[in-house]
Order: C-alpha cells, then sequence, then structure tokens
C-alpha cells in the first residue's frame, strides 16, 4: 500500500510529488497522459510573477503562496538550470491617465513589504525597452519575475522524486476510487484496470479536480468555471523585439494581455480571458488573435508579426471559490483537494507543495523527514 497517491502530473502534483518524497512514507504519482506537463503547465504565459502582481484580493493563500513561491523559484535556480529568463518584467502606465494607478500599485507593494519595485520615468522606461510606444508613460521594474521552461521544470521535479524513491507513472488514467473504510485508505482504480492501494490521496488534478472529487464526495465544495486564454508566438526571429516581460496595468478579471520572451528565444502574446463551458476544448479564435494585437499595439510598436510560429490555448481551472482550494475532504479521511490553482499557479507551486505536506498533511499524520534526503540530485 502507498502512503501517498498523488493525481496529476502537472507542476502542482509533481512539485508535491517531489516535497512527499523527501519524507518518510511511499509516494505514487499518476499521470494520464504520456508525459509530465502536457495540460494546463504547458498552455500557459509561464511566467514566475513577481510579488506585485499576486495581491491579497485576488485571494489571501494565492497571493502569500505566490509570493513565498516565487522566492523558492529563485533558490531553486542556484542548484538546477532549469532554462529561464531573467530580466525581470515592466508593468507599464501606457499613458498619463495610468500613472496615477501605477503610483498605487508601487504603494501597495510597499505596504505589503516589497521593496525591489523601481518607479521608471518615461524616458528611463523607453531606456530599458525602445520598442514602447510613444504614449507610455512610466513604468514599474519588478527584477524577480522570470519566465521558465515549465515542462523541463516539472521534469526534474520527477527526477529528483524518482531519486528519492517514489514511484512516477506516466499513462494512467484514474478512473475509479473505493474506499477501504473510514481512515482505512482507498483503492484507486485506472482506465485500463490497475489498481493501487493509498492511505492518502492528492487530488492536483488541475482542471479535472471537480470530477476527480465528484468519484468520492457526494458534494464538490466548488464548482469549475472554465476560462480560455489565446496566445499568438513569435519564433526566434523575434528574440531581441523586447527583453523584458511587458505587462500593463491588471484589470479587476485578468493580468492582460503580456510581452513574455521565452527561455528558448520565443516571444508569446497573450493571453485573453474568455469564460467557456469546456474543460478540455482550447480553440484559438480570430477574435482572440485580433484582441491580442489590439492590446499589444498599445504597448509597442512594430511587433513583428511576420515571425508568427504558431498559436495555443490554455483553460484556466478557475473555480466560484475565489483562492486556491486547499484542504482536506469534508466528506472523506484521508482525501486532500489541491483545486482551483489558475494563475499564479506555477509561481506558486513550489510553495503549494510545502503547503500540502506540512500545514494539510501535516495536521492529519506524522511528516517526518527522512534522514538521508538527496534534495537536489537529478537523475
Ligand atoms: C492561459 C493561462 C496562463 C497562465 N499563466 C501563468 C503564469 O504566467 N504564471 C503562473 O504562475 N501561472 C500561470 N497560469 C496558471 C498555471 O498554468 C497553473 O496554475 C498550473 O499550470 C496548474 O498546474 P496543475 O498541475 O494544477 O495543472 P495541470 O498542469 O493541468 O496538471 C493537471 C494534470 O492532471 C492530469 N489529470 C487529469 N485528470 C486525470 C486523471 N483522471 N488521472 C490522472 N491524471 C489526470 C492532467 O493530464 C494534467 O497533466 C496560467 C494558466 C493559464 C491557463
Amino acid at each position: 500500500m502507498y502512503t501517498y497517491l498523488v493525481i496529476g502530473g502537472g507542476v502542482i502534483g509533481t512539485f508535491i510529488a517531489r516535497e512527499l518524497s523527501h519524507h518518510e512514507g511511499e509516494v505514487l504519482l499518476v499521470e494520464k497522459e504520456d508525459a509530465l506537463a502536457q495540460v494546463q503547465t504547458k498552455h500557459n504565459s509561464a511566467l514566475v510573477h513577481p510579488a506585485l502582481m499576486a495581491p491579497p484580493d485576488k485571494g489571501e493563500l494565492k497571493s502569500s503562496l505566490a509570493r513565498e513561491g516565487n522566492e523558492l523559484y529563485h533558490e531553486l535556480l542556484k542548484h538546477w538550470d532549469i532554462p529561464v529568463v531573467r530580466h525581470g518584467a515592466l508593468l507599464l502606465a501606457r499613458s498619463e491617465d495610468e500613472v496615477e494607478s501605477l503610483r498605487e500599485h508601487l504603494k501597495a507593494g510597499e505596504n505589503r513589504g516589497i521593496t525591489d519595485t523601481l518607479f521608471l520615468s518615461k524616458e528611463e522606461v523607453k531606456k530599458r525597452e525602445p520598442k514602447l510606444c510613444d504614449s507610455v508613460a512610466a513604468g514599474l521594474l519588478m527584477p524577480s519575475a522570470m519566465s521558465a521552461n515549465t515542462k523541463a521544470l516539472t521534469d526534474m521535479l520527477a527526477q529528483n522524486a524518482r531519486l528519492n524513491g517514489a514511484d512516477i507513472r506516466k499513462g494512467v488514467e484514474v478512473a475509479a476510487i473505493e474506499s477501504l473504510g473510514e481512515g482505512a485508505g482507498f483503492r484507486v482504480k485506472s482506465t485500463e484496470g490497475e489498481e493501487f492501494e493509498t492511505k492518502y490521496i492528492i487530488n492536483a488534478a488541475g482542471i479535472a479536480c471537480e470530477k476527480i472529487a465528484g468519484l468520492v464526495e457526494s458534494e464538490v465544495p466548488y464548482k469549475t468555471e472554465p476560462n480560455r486564454g489565446e496566445y499568438v508566438v513569435l519564433g526566434p526571429e523575434a528574440k531581441d523585439f523586447v527583453h523584458h516581460i511587458i505587462y500593463p496595468l491588471p484589470t479587476k478579471k485578468s493580468k492582460g494581455v503580456l510581452l513574455i520572451p521565452q527561455p528558448d528565444g520565443t516571444l508569446r502574446l497573450g493571453p485573453t480571458s474568455t469564460d467557456q463551458r469546456s474543460t478540455t476544448d482550447a480553440p484559438v479564435t480570430e477574435e482572440g488573435k485580433a484582441s491580442i494585437k489590439n492590446d499589444i499595439d498599445r504597448l509597442v510598436k512594430g511587433v513583428p508579426l511576420q515571425y508568427i510560429s504558431h498559436t495555443y490555448a490554455g483553460i484556466r481551472s478557475t473555480i466560484d471559490y475565489g483562492d486556491f482550494y486547499i484542504k482536506p475532504s469534508n466528506e472523506v479521511d484521508g482525501f486532500i483537494h489541491v483545486a482551483g490553482i489558475e494563475s499564479p499557479g506555477v509561481t506558486s507551486a513550489p510553495a503549494i507543495a510545502r503547503y500540502v505536506v506540512h500545514e494539510v498533511l501535516g495536521k492529519l499524520t506524522k511528516v517526518e523527514r527522512k534522514a538521508q534526503v538527496k534534495e537536489f540530485e537529478l537523475e
């Protein structure tokens, strides 16, 4: 019998499996796809957001885990050669009218103890990014932001988890969960008829969290509200068009359409934000592409769209709870929800793993660090 079974091999489940593998107990992660990080973790902006872009009014837990997560990535990068772009980010006032709001963001950050943000005048910001529109009136430099290859990161996490004894199984889709009696654990069945017994289940199935929870709970405490984000990607020919990650001022609903230089030299433009019913279909639409172009044209001039290499879309695993939902089930002992992990989920992932293991599981069972941990070794 396993001690812990993690459902979902995105960045969240894999970070959790790695953290668990550093502690006593047998760990199994199951992922339905034939590779890790194929769903939300791959179809996103791949940003480690700065703390300023994760304010508490968007969710207290989200905000604190994103801030801690950003710091943990900088620590992790001392040990692992994760492909990243670390030029920082600029938050822009696109006109004089937005400068006051930009200053309010700076002030709100200072009130939260964020001290690394730098206010840049129109001249200073243009000096850093000559392609900005002439109407851009000021900017905030947020040095801790970076973009990262999230697939490479997830594979490294899995390697480290395996070296610490975890089993990582790909191509295993959970189809049913049977309780073995109160507090006795679960029998998890795959679509292929394989069975695994486990004391605890950690549900990190992303957009499928509600569906998985519905296998054991009669009333799942949240509803999924899928929201699609579309992107246009420019090939490496556009590599030096901008150097920083570029954000407009965020709206109530989203962080807006960004320019995001990637470690492979490509430049992602997006995402849009469209509510939809489907949790699986992620089309890129003509409207989406037009609105990306429209928004980007308000940030930079002469975006080299002749270098478009491809488009893609991801579905945010938003729920109706208003924050990350990381709690044990109210109905079934030993079942842990890690749900509603929308943006900034990549950013928060290292801190989510610690939170799940120490704050959630640590209150249900004895979580004891192994005497010998290979903390950063890779295969
Ligand atoms: C458009 C968009 C932009 C974003 N931008 C950012 C950003 O810049 N920065 C940031 O911090 N966050 C961002 N996010 C959020 C971030 O991508 C997610 O929070 C993060 O990837 C969630 O990871 P996850 O592991 O929970 O989900 P996923 O990566 O979706 O992983 C869940 C896994 O569970 C598996 N699974 C599902 N059902 C089963 C089953 N029955 N059996 C076995 N396995 C199963 C799936 O195959 C999948 O691999 C963005 C999200 C979107 C959609």
